[in-house]
């Protein structure tokens, strides 16, 4: 592939540590791309482990005086930080765009959502109350309180490099942790704006730190005495890998995992809003939504009502760059996740999946070097087929036919993932037994992507999430600290002298 340099002079993407820019020590980059044109617009540097331990010396440094920090105190931090995200808000999506793909419209809805964890995190004094029990026995009251971890670590995904790392770090911090994030290589720009507007709302120095890198800068925090927990978004074989890593070095880890999202069709559903939530939900940022719908299930006739629509429409529509207000579906992140897509949709050929609409060789005139694929539609694919079993991640929706509700909700609960799913019906019964007996982390009913609020906590299960705790919401804040349990009594009732029997209520 020939590469084109936006500028002569490349700009270098650095590390952020101890309240300033810090170039690594390794003299190893990595291009970044703007995938709508294909030219390299920086290069991200890869840390070393040295660089790591240094933002983690940072973090540790910080901690004392943060987590002595009254709650309210970093409430308002983080309410200044709010108010600098909105400000922002323009800058921050068009640099998800030029390095991401996505188009500004979906760029500015993934910094809301990162926003309204913000507005979480703003409510942390109410958050951290303990609960209290007075006169637990005679003249001994008990309380729980919860305390921050220490310095904690957050490893995110190319595909929201704004809202994933803010389902981390807002929470943290406003627990009062200190907190050191190594973004995706690939689109890693976002995290310096995210620390200079974190600095200019007037967090401490070291409270945020980021380290650009992979594999080896992962590996240092994973290791790292002085990292308390890791929280993990990314494909499930390093979620996997991160959990055990972690794990084995006793860090408390969260570590959310890929997707295969399938939406039932019923026959009795509102069929164009159900192509609109299929079309829109398969295609938007070019599928790669951990949340993406990648499986329509379709029941009874339901397959010969949708099919035609979805074809109809996946043809239709308006593929160009993500700067482009026209635009409905940007490029691929890069030309090796085209290259690996286009081998899914070779794959589902040869394994006999009818091919309704084949988006390879999609050209965008005036974009020719981007990487862009068309919207691909396959319809009769089989539970068996390796494009049903494992993650995409591109613009490929897969249609299943299914005779009845049952044998659609078997399909779901045999796959080993389960991030999100999506039922669209017009009986109640059937949303109400869908609800209740499917086996999946996050559940729509006449809503495609069931992405949940702020305050609820994002997490799939099976093989989309390893550990116990899910993103942000109250799960967010019970993963960021140590609940503490303290007796107290005072030196009236001390003169009993000492008590063998264990102690029970009086
Ligand atoms: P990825 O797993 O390749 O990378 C995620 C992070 O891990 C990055 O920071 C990367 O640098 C690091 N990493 C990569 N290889 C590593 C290795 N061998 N050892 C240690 N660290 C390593 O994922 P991606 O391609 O950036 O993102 C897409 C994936 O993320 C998809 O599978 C998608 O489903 C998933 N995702 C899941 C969720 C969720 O909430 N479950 C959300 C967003 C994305």
């Amino acid at each position: 592939m020939n590469i084109t340099l936006q500028n002569d002079k490349i700009s270098v993407v650095d590390n952020y540590i101890g309240g300033q820019r810090q170039a690594a020590t390794s003299d190893r980059t990595q291009n970044v791309y703007n995938p709508a044109t294909g030219a390299v617009t920086s290069q991200v540097v890869m840390s070393t482990a040295d660089d790591t331990d240094q933002a983690v010396a940072a973090a540790k440094a910080a901690f004392p005086s943060w987590a002595e920090t009254p709650p309210i105190h970093r409430a308002r931090a983080m309410n200044r930080f709010l108010a600098l995200l909105n400000e922002n808000k323009e800058k921050l999506a068009q640099t998800i765009t030029d390095e991401h793909g996505k188009v500004f419209s979906d760029a500015c809805g993934e910094v809301d959502r990162a926003i309204d964890v913000v507005e979480f995190a703003c409510g942390i004094p109410q958050l951290l109350k303990g609960d209290y029990t007075d006169q637990a026995s005679t003249g001994i009251d008990n309380w729980t309180l919860r305390q921050p971890l220490g310095v904690v670590a957050g490893i995110t995904p190319f595909n929201f490099p704004v809202m994933v790392p803010a389902w981390m770090y807002p929470v943290a911090i406003a627990c009062g942790n200190t907190f050191v994030l190594k973004p995706s290589p690939t689109d890693p720009t976002p995290s310096l704006l995210v620390a200079d507007l974190l600095k200019q709302a007037g967090l401490p120095d070291g409270v945020f730190n980021v380290v650009q890198g992979d594999k080896e800068s992962v590996d240092a925090l994973l290791v790292h005495p002085d990292v308390a927990a890791a929280s993990f978004v990314g494909s499930t074989p390093i979620a996997n890998y991160v959990y055990e890593t972690g794990a084995h070095h006793g860090k408390r880890v969260q570590a959310l995992g890929g997707a295969k999202n399938h939406l039932i069709v019923m026959p009795d559903a509102d069929i164009d809003k159900a192509v609109d939530g299929l079309i829109g939900a398969s295609y938007g940022s070019a599928g790669e939504r951990c949340m993406a719908i990648s499986v329509a299930v379709l029941v009874g006739d339901a397959a010969d009502r949708v099919i035609p629509n979805l074809a109809e429409r996946a043809r239709a529509l308006k593929i160009g760059s993500g700067s482009d207000d026209a635009s409905e579906m940007g490029p691929i992140v890069t030309d090796a996740a085209r290259n690996r897509i286009s081998k899914y949709i070779e794959t589902g050929i040869a394994e006999g999946a009818e091919l309704l609409v084949d988006g390879r060789g999609f050209e965008v005139p005036g974009h020719e070097a981007g990487f862009f694929l068309g919207a691909t539609l396959f319809d009769r694919v089989a539970p068996e087929m390796k494009i049903y079993r494992e993650e995409i991640f591109g613009p490929v929706l897969s249609c299943v036919r299914t005779n009845d509700f049952e044998e659609a909700l078997a399909l779901v609960n045999a796959h080993e993932f389960a991030n999100g799913v999506s039922c669209y019906t017009s009986d109640g019964n059937v949303a109400r037994e869908f609800g209740r007996r499917v086996q999946v982390g996050m559940v729509g009913v006449n809503v495609p992507i069931p992405v949940p609020m702020a305050w609820h906590g994002f997490g799939g299960w099976k093989k989309s999430l390893f550990g116990d705790m899910h993103a942000y919401g109250e799960e967010g804040v019970r993963f960021y600290t140590k609940q503490k349990s303290i007796m107290q009594r005072w030196p009236d009732s001390i003169t009993k002298g000492a008590e063998f029997a264990m102690p029970v209520s009086k």
